[in-house]
Parts: structure tokens; sequence; C-alpha cells
């Protein structure tokens, strides 16, 4: 598609932009789907074909790099896609970006980058092209910058904020975790509910909501999905994507997800989308894959969604399991890892990634836990089925971290990769 540009008052105004339409590991920024643009000297804004504001990225000398931008989530936060600096962004993350949220143990790979003078300046500018956008005169323009004049004139700031709210009141709240996987479509997902809760409570962790395992309705999956139909509106062809929530999907049995995945095909449209490999995120436990039977699987692996689940197993070692509050046995959780090499082997559509800790103070015995089940239960290295540390709120020095997680990166016979929250 050739973007027609008109240059109105110092913006470039671009209505209509095609972005790449399927998600790749690229070392330069890439934008995905159909978006608009305007330009100023200073700045390059895209929106949402709801005239929503979703990048800015800066464009002169004051930016700190060329290539790092920020990046507004359906759930009205903001994250600063960062190239990691010297850290080495992909060695680390498996991406060539780290998404960073204002969540202390994201910050491993350098400073706050929402303190920063030029991000801060970039929102201001921002806040201009929004009270520029609401007084120019559009007389002179052309129909499609006239209606995303329009469309951007309607999203305020506060209209913004609440388009964050009706997202979270849809699907009964915030998602406060999203599977490390959901970085294979830049966490570009829609959120759909199926069971609230989860199995375990563990003492450590810092997203349980407290309650038992409870799955939803038929009725209340049909009623989320035909909500975030209209919720996306036209922005809807952009997203292929679908978060099965909260912490144990799996867990909701066949008939739940089968159901849930199919209504979401359906009733979202995933099918006219116009990105390509529609995938299907959901976290899943040692209990919930021990009880998931070869059915279930068989179900996943024919829909027409690439599945990925994540299973949080923590640590191979009882006394970390222990001291972190997590009501597993060594040998359930070495079994549960045994039935994800299993069903990562035997599914060609179906990929079981797993979560260890990763943190200061930890048992000596915690690391080659993970070791004897990550590099002896295989004998070779197998490109399927990542192995996620995730940070602790204890991380101690970031360097010793980082050089703990090389050593094990490189014993380790699956991709191994530090597990960045983010939330949506
Ligand atoms: S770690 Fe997982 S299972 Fe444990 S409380 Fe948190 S969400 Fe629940």
């Amino acid at each position: 598609m050739t973007a027609e540009i008109s240059n109105i008052d110092k913006l470039a105004i671009i209505p209509e932009k095609q972005g790449a339409t399927e998600y790749i590991k690229i070392s330069y920024p890439l934008r995905y789907g159909r978006y608009s643009e305007i330009r100023t000297p200073a700045h390059i804004f895209g929106f949402n074909l709801n005239g929503e504001i979703k990048t800015i990225q800066g464009r002169t000398g004051d930016w700190l790099t060329s290539a790092e931008w920020l990046k507004r989530t359906a759930g009205n936060d903001w994250q600063y896609f960062s190239a990691g600096g010297y850290s080495g962004a992909h060695n680390y993350t498996g991406e060539y970006y780290i998404p960073c949220l204002p969540y202390r143990t994201n910050t491993i790979f350098g400073g706050d980058a929402f303190k920063r003078e030029e991000v801060g300046e970039a929102f201001a500018a921002w806040h201009r092209l929004a009270e520029k956008i609401e007084s120019i005169d559009t007389a002179g323009f052309k129909d499609a910058e006239a209606a995303l004049s329009q469309r951007i004139r309607q999203m305020t700031p506060e209209k913004l904020k609440e388009r964050g709210r009706r997202l979270h009141r849809i699907i009964g709240g915030m998602v406060t975790v999203l599977p490390p996987d959901t970085r294979h479509v830049e966490y570009d997902v829609i959120p759909v509910t199926v069971a609230d809760g989860c199995l375990y409570n563990c003492a450590f962790c810092r997203v349980k909501t407290g309650r038992g395992f409870s799955v939803r309705s038929r009725q209340a999956v049909v009623d989320q999905l035909s909500a975030l139909k209209q919720f996306y509106g036209p922005d809807l062809i952009n997203y292929n994507s679908v978060f099965l929530g909260q912490h144990d999907a799996l867990y909701a049995g066949i008939e739940m997800l089968g159901f849930a995945a199919q209504k979401a095909w359906e009733i979202l449209e995933l099918g006219k989308s116009i990105m390509k490999d529609p995938r299907l995120f959901l976290f899943g436990s040692a209990d919930s894959i021990l009880a998931a039977d070869e059915a279930l699987f068989e179900m996943l692996n024919s829909l027409p969604f690439y599945t990925y689940i994540n299973l949080g197993l923590e640590s191979g070692d009882a006394r970390t399991l222990s001291m972190l509050g997590k009501p597993l046995s060594t040998e359930k959780v070495a079994d549960a890892f045994d039935r994800m090499l299993e069903v990562n082997r035997r599914y060609e559509n179906v990929e079981i990634t797993a979560n260890f800790v990763i943190g200061a103070g930890l048992p000596d015995n915690h690391l080659p836990s993970i070791l004897d089940l990550t590099r002896s239960r295989l004998n070779r290295f197998c490109p399927k089925g990542a192995v996620y540390l995730s940070p602790l709120e204890e991380t101690g020095d970031k360097n010793r971290l980082l050089t703990s997680f090389n050593k094990f990166k490189t014993l380790c016979r699956l991709p191994a990769y530090i597990y960045l929250i983010q939330r949506l």
C-alpha cells in the first residue's frame, strides 16, 4: 500500500500505512498491521485504526537512540521498547527489544526509561500534538485526513484512560501478568478470561488473587468476546492472537478450552485479521498438565492457532519450593517437566514452556535442580519449549544474577531466557 502524505502546519499526516503482517525478530524497529502516522520535526506518532495513540518515537539527536520507541497497550499502559544498550537484549530475552514497564524486576537491564528527560518530552509533545489537532482547521484536509483528525480528537487522554478501564471491566480485572511467550506477538493479544484464580496461591507470588480456582460459564465467555469485538472495533483486524486467562486456564479442561478458542476465532473474526500465524496463549501448572489427557492436546493441536502453554514450576529443589511457599513436591515438578517434553515432541501445533525463579538468597541446590531437568533429561539441544527464569523481588547484584543466568543458559538444552513480566 502506498502511503499518501500531506504536510499541513509542519505536520506530515499519513492516514493509512501498512506495516508488517507477520511478527518477526529483527534488530531494527518494525511496525505491525495497519495504522496511521503523524510526523512532526521532532517525533513520529503512530495511531491505531480507532485513532488511539499507539507509538511515539523521537527523530532528533535528543532522542536516546533512533531504534527505541514508546508503545501504548490496550490497557492504557506505556511500554518503553529498549534495544538493551550493551547488555545484549537478544541473549537474555530472545527479542531484540526489551519492553520496559515500570516494574522493579524489569529494570535489571538498565534504569527506568520513564525517568529520562527525552521520554518525558515525548509525552509532552504528544499532548501538544493533541491540542494542535483539536484546534486545527480541517477545511483544506482530504477526507481521509479529516476522518483521522476526528478520530484522534475523540481519543482524549481521559477517553484513553476510560478505554483501559473498560477493557478491564469486560474481562473482570487487569491482566496482572501475561505469559512470557506473548513476546512472539509483541504482547498484542486479546485477553479473554475463562477461569479465575489458581490452584496454589503460593506465598512468594505477587500476582495471585488469593481466591480458589473457578471456571467461568460458557455464556460469560461469549459475553466477553462480544464486548471485546465492540471494544477493539476497526482495529480488530490488527489482532490474531488470544490470551486465555487467568493464571491456570489449562485446568479449565478440554470443553471450556475448546469452546473458548473456537468462539474467539468466530466472534473476533480472527480469520479476517491481516496478521499471519494466529496464536493462542495460556498458563498451566504442574497439576493441570498432569491432569490433561491426550484428547485435550489433540484438540489444541487441531485448532487454527499455534498454542503456547506456559507452566509455573519455579524449582526442582524441595527447599526452594518450601521457601517459596509453593505446595509442590519435586517428584510432581519432574513429572510435569517430563510431560512437557513429551507434548512438545508429539504435537506440532502445541508448545509448552516452563518458568523457574531466579534471585538472591535461594538454596544452593536451586539452579542445579533446574539444570538437572533441563539438561540431564535431554540428550541434545531442542529448540522447542523455552525455559524462562523469572527474577524474584530480591534479585541481589544484577551482574551476578545475569552471570548465573548466562552459565545456566550455556548448559541448558532448551532455549533459556529471562522472563520480563508484562501486564495488560
Ligand atoms: S505462582 Fe502461579 S500458582 Fe502460584 S500463586 Fe502465583 S499465579 Fe498462582
